[in-house]
């Protein structure tokens, strides 16, 4: 059996081995010529006729039988004889006779050349003989005199040649056709490579020295994509399978490796062979088999280009597998296994985790996105590639890194002492890109392998629900798992389903209204649209529960959709029952905002709706205006320009950021209930209430009042010079129908 550097593939190690056929590939050996013959004589004479000729350029290697059971035995043993003189009268009559017969019935043996020797001229075996066991000559022992002996065995070699050609190629057609579909079995060009060394062996019938280039990380994988290097060998070359092609800077296949690489063709040397197996997706590789001086004879030479034709379509087909491969489980830029791939390996690890200190964390880098947009895409590259350096860097060679999400990077490492969240410190330093200093800040959750039961998905939930209480609870970094975070979780998972399906059926959600009214005669100037949202069961879910859950989701932009269109049907429907008109608030969340055709969808939605843009207020907190404040800023002019006002909701209470007043173009100011709950006659004269109220006189724009609950906060407020009031002295948020009768006179919603 022929060494290789590995047998991957079992399958096609038991293929090789029953099919091993002769050499095809031979130096120039003796042929084998069998004397059968019971008189030692005729050995004796055929010695001396025979001794040191050669037939086509190869030397002559006799074998001696005595008798026709010597004979079979020699033949079973002996593979490779190419003519038997064969003594047709032995011990008993047609003793030579019955052996031909054997010779090709029973040991099958239909290749070598036979001819028949007898001592007596008046005995001829009958014609039918020759026809039936393929006879090539038939001499009498005289006749064979050494110029006879050697035409006649020279023909008989030459025959015998041309048979076993056409048997090779035969053969190695059918090795060629076998192998072929085998060399589509392998997934990775390593395995291909050992495949196609295999095949070549079989091919030429005899151990090769030979090397298989390739790119070393095939069509993917975490190495220098470009680097190539010997992907499997055999013979004398075993030992440096894996390695670059340095080292076989002085080999003697060097030379034609080069011409080949060179030419992009195949290389026949004096003493390699060079295939060139082409470029598949930018990757070359070629087979070199060193040969030192043997003869390669044409049709081998066919064959082996057959062959390589075969393994050309096989090595594209396995780079594009691999290519497959890598995309599926790799980050193309930062090379660094992707999700997937993070979780297969954790779960291969999981084992030797119980024993130490494994924790795996998930590092989130602040506003990614935004930086990308600033710099510029190839920019955003540059610094994911410098975060994946100094997180490595950082972790050490045993640690597992990859690229979970467009800006999140699992790790899977054992922390020195300094503790887990140590690894922030990566980002102490600003990066470098092109020539700018760019702070970046990043947060993350962590979470202890130990205490996983469910597998690498449960530790990755956990890092990432531990990320997610870091985001929210804005002053620490990093937070690490506890169990107390889980059961919180879950049932907001529920609540979340939930209201997406509340939102997709249309069934729970409603608005309700509450007034806004001028306390000096009671009049009706507004109204606030006020999400509901009342479970299948009957249970009503506070705004204060889902909206912030949805903010945090996303869901909120199409809660959002939803809620303006339904505000917008709504007046329609009060205008056509004979209501008079009055403008309606609608809270807009900073999610809204972010939506690039969040105008548009606004735009739309009124000329749907055929509703009177005058009617419509849109109610934002100040964070919102912080977060990107030139967006909101054009957006709102935008808005403005479509004929919608704006108001500032809970002023007072978020940043107050007074210089936003300014430059955003706002229509009224809602003071904070938190305000007004603690106005007292005492406190009037110095609170915040009265300073937003001065403030927005200023300005030049409108004031409300929320939550106003007693008789005696609206007066301070109406001193104060706050016209516009809304709270539950006045009504509670109310169905839309309630809200008509309300305005329509009907006591029973009057609060007072
Ligand atoms: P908000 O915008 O400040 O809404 C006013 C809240 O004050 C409402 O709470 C309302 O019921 C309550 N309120 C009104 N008058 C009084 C009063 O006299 N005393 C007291 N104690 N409270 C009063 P609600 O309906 O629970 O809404 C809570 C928050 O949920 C809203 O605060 C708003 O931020 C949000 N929200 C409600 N509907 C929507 C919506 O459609 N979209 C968005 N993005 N947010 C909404
Ligand atoms: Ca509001
Ligand atoms: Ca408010």
């Amino acid at each position: 059996m022929n060494m290789l550097v590995s047998t991957a593939q079992d399958e096609l190690v038991a293929f090789l081995e029953e099919d091993a056929c002769q050499p095809l590939f031979v130096a120039g050996s003796a042929w084998k010529v069998l004397v059968v013959d019971d008189d030692p004589e005729v050995h004796q004479a055929t010695v001396f006729a025979l001794k040191g000729q050669h037939v086509c350029g190869r030397p002559l290697e006799l074998l001696h039988a005595y008798s026709a059971e010597e004979a079979m035995a020699c033949l079973r043993n002996t593979s490779g004889v190419a003519v038997i003189f064969l003594d047709v009268v032995m011990e008993g009559h047609d003793d030579g006779l019955e052996l031909v017969r054997r010779i090709r019935g029973e040991l099958g043996l239909t290749e070598c050349r036979i001819i028949l020797r007898t001592g007596q001229p008046g005995y001829a075996p009958e014609m039918s003989v020759i026809r039936d066991y393929d006879i090539n000559d038939y001499r009498t022992k005289s006749e064979l005199t050494h110029t006879r002996l050697m035409t006649t065995l020279t023909a008989a070699i030459r025959s015998y040649d041309q048979i076993r050609g056409l048997t090779e190629t035969h053969l190695g057609l059918r090795a060629l056709a076998e192998g072929g579909s085998r060399l589509f079995i392998p997934r990775d060009s390593r395995s291909f490579a050992e495949a196609a060394l295999k095949q070549l062996q079989t091919l030429l019938g005899c151990p090769i020295d030979a090397i298989f280039c390739g790119p070393l990380a095939g069509g993917g994988g975490e190495g220098d994509p470009d680097a190539m290097g010997i992907l499997a060998a055999t013979g004398a070359y075993v030992a440096h399978a894996g390695k670059g092609l340095d080292g076989l800077a002085h080999f003697p296949l060097m030379p034609s490796l080069r011409k080949a690489r060179a030419e992009q063709a195949h290389v026949f040397d004096a003493d390699a062979i060079c295939l060139y197996l082409g470029r598949a997706h930018g990757k070359e590789a070629l087979i070199c088999v060193q040969h030192s001086g043997v003869e390669i004879r044409p049709f081998v030479r066919q064959l082996v280009e057959i062959l390589s034709a075969n393994l050309c379509v096989g090595f594209e087909n396995v780079v594009l597998f691999e290519r497959l491969h890598f995309y599926a489980y790799y980050d193309p830029l930062t090379r660094l296994p992707n999700r997937t791939r993070f979780l297969d390996r954790m779960d291969e690890g999981l084992a030797g985790f119980a024993e130490s200190r494994w924790t795996v964390g998930i590092i989130d880098i602040v506003r990614f996105s935004e930086l990308n947009d600033a710099l510029g895409h190839r920019s955003g590259d540059l610094l994911l590639i410098e975060v994946t350096r100094r997180l490595k860097a950082r972790v050490g060679s045993e640690a597992l890194v990859a690229r979970i999400a467009g800006d999140a990077f699992g790790i899977c490492w054992q922390p020195g002492p300094e503790g887990a969240a140590a690894l922030l410190d990566v980002f102490s330093a600003p990066f470098l890109v092109r020539g700018h200093a760019v702070p970046m800040r990043a947060r993350a959750g962590f979470a202890n392998a130990v205490m996983a039961p469910g597998g690498a998905v449960e530790l990755l939930k956990r890092a990432n629900l531990a990320l997610s209480h870091a985001k929210l609870e804005g002053d620490q970094h990093w937070r690490y798992f506890s169990s107390e975070m889980e059961s919180s979780t879950q049932s907001r998972v529920q609540l979340l389903n939930e209201l997406r399906s509340a939102l997709n059926t249309g069934k729970g959600l409603e608005l309700h209204y509450q007034p806004q009214v001028l306390p000096t005669n009671g009049r009706i100037v507004g109204c606030e649209a006020l999400i509901r949202w009342i479970k299948p069961q009957g249970e009503s879910i506070a705004p204060d529960v889902f909206i912030p859950l949805a903010e945090y989701t996303g869901l909120i932009v199409e809660i959002g959709d939803w809620v303006f269109a339904e505000a917008c049907r709504q007046i329609v429907q009060w205008d056509r029952s004979g209501l008079p008109a009055f403008r309606v608030g609608i809270n807009i969340s900073a999610a809204q905002f972010r939506e690039t055709d969040f105008v548009a969808k606004i735009s739309s939605a009124i000329e749907m709706s055929g509703v009177d843009p005058a009617r419509l207020e849109l109610e934002i907190t100040e964070s919102v205006a912080m977060e990107d404040p030139e967006s909101v800023a054009r957006q709102l002019r935008e808005l403005k320009a479509l004929g919608l006002r704006v108001a500032v909701d809970d002023f007072g209470c978020g940043f107050s950021s007074l210089g936003s007043l300014n430059r955003l173009p706002f229509d009224r100011i809602k003071i904070d209930r938190a305000f007004v709950r603690e106005l007292t006659p005492s406190t009037s004269q110095d609170c915040i209430a009265r300073i937003i109220i001065k403030l927005a006189k200023s300005l030049g724009l409108e004031v409300i009042a929320e939550g106003v609950e007693t008789a005696e906060q609206s007066r301070l407020l109406e001193e104060m010079g706050c016209r516009e009031m809304q709270g539950f002295l006045y009504g509670r948020p109310m169905h839309a129908d309630a809200l008509a009768s309300w305005v329509g006179g009907d006591p029973a919603y009057r609060c007072t």
